[in-house]
């Protein structure tokens, strides 16, 4: 047989990719080694914007979250509230399986237990080597698709760049059972998470995952935190092993080349803020679709061709890939202290209306928020006082002359 596209991974953007291909009446075909479809390290978060583009089964949905609490790096604890949901934790395996059934159900063919070991593209098409236990086996198609996760090697054997493992966090995660935690926290600090942060998020039950992510070194941070949320009372004990996997922050220099395209984690598209990469995993997917959709139909597979799903991806993520870093470039060079003075500063009380309050509050998009605090009368300044690390940020995200801060001192 030969498939118009070859999707290696069933994760999120795998399997929306292979969705929209089937959907059209293409011949797709997705491999991926895990038989359990979707189950892969994550937390589960998504935002409102993706629940309401690719909804989620309400079964699968452990809760609906309009509020969350920051926890500051001295333990101050600040709580956000909306009225209505801002993002959904939801059964994760359970969602991208979802959309694997469907995507069968639209004739994609799936092949779950072998493992891509080779391409080999030309002219003629894209062969791809398979193993599972002791058999091999080669498939061939015209196109492929690798939306086969974080740091995956096939992108190398493929011809392109890797992202390199600067531009990436590692995750670390454990499910515990919980008393009494109804909310997600989120706690700010080096302490927790050196340059970045760590989460409480309840599950159903008295389930709940409690990770951290970060570039810098792990050294028995996860372990630490977990035990100060049990002297804290939060957390009763650990029921998992606790697990790591990677976040790209970066995207690939390029996610494109002659018979390929590459969508998801795989190209390096999640938030570099948060590490949210499950929206823009689906979304990669579908803009991908679009371009291959047209190469299927001309037969031109041309990386000039393929160059169209570079520029759809750049035109929705770029804006908020490149901002996103530049923040956490910022954020990650901050001691506690300069944390603590943000966090006042943005939210405080009368403040903190002026980002929560207003439209352009988003889960899923943070450069314009990042933008208005930059531009803002009082987190401005805050931000411009921690110097030189600032600038970059500043440049991206132009002030107008109006809104031009001056040099903040934080209060001892
Ligand atoms: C600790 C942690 C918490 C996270 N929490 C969240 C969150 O709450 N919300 C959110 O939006 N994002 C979160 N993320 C990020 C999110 O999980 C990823 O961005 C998302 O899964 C990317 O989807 P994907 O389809 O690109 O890749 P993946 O979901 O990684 O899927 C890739 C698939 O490819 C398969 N594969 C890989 N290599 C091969 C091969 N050689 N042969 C066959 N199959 C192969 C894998 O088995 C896998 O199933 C988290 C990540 C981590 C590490």
């Amino acid at each position: 047989m030969l498939y118009d596209a070859i999707v290696v991974g069933a994760g999120p953007a795998g399997n929306l990719a292979a969705l929209r291909l089937a959907e059209a009446g293409h011949r797709a075909c997705v491999v991926d080694w895990r038989q359990n479809i979707g189950d892969k390290l994550c937390t589960g978060i998504v935002g409102r914007e993706c629940m309401a583009r690719y909804p989620v089964n309400p079964g699968d949905i452990y809760r609906a979250a309009n509020s969350a609490t920051l926890v500051s790096p001295s333990g101050k604890r600040f709580k956000l509230a909306k009225t209505r949901p801002q993002a959904y934790i939801v059964n994760r395996v359970s969602f991208v399986s979802s959309i694997a059934a469907q995507a069968q159900q639209a004739g994609a063919t799936y092949l779950l237990g072998p493992k891509v070991t080779g391409i080999q593209l030309s002219d003629r098409g894209v062969a791809i080597q398979t193993e599972y236990q002791a058999s091999r086996d080669v498939l061939q198609g015209r196109l492929l698709i690798l939306a086969s996760g974080f740091a995956s090697p096939l992108v190398k054997m493929a011809g392109l760049a890797g992202g390199g493992h600067g531009n990436a966090m590692i995750g670390s995660q454990v499910e515990v059972e919980t008393a009494g935690v109804e909310e997600t926290e989120v706690y700010l600090g080096n302490a927790v998470a050196p340059g970045s942060f760590g989460w409480l998020v309840p599950l159903a039950d008295s389930r709940a995952l409690v990770g951290i992510a970060t570039r810098k070194k792990l050294n028995g941070h996860l372990p630490e935190f977990v035990s100060s949320l049990q002297k804290s009372g939060k957390v009763r004990a650990a029921v998992k092993k606790p697990q790591n996997w990677g976040i790209p922050v970066r995207p690939l220099p390029k996610t494109y080349a002659e018979r390929v395209l590459v969508v998801g984690d795989a190209a390096g598209l999640a938030k570099p803020t948060t590490g949210g990469g499950i929206y823009y995993a689906l979304l990669s997917g579908e803009i991908a679709v679009k371009t291959a959709g047209g190469a299927i139909a001309r037969g031109d597979f041309s990386a000039r061709m393929l160059r169209e799903y570079e520029k759809g991806w750049k035109a929705v993520l770029g804006k908020e890939l490149r901002i996103g870093y530049l923040a956490r470039v910022l954020y990650e060079v901050l001691g506690d202290r300069q944390i603590d003075s943000l966090l006042e500063s943005v939210l405080a009380k009368d403040v903190q209306e002026d980002f929560l309050a207003s439209e352009d509050f988003s889960f899923d998009w943070h450069s314009v928020l990042i933008k208005k605090a930059v531009n803002h009368r009082v987190a401005g300044r805050v931000i411009a006082s921690f110097g030189p690390d600032s600038s970059g940020l500043a440049r991206a995200v132009p002030m107008s002359r109006d809104e031009a801060v001056q040099p903040f001192v934080p209060q001892p």
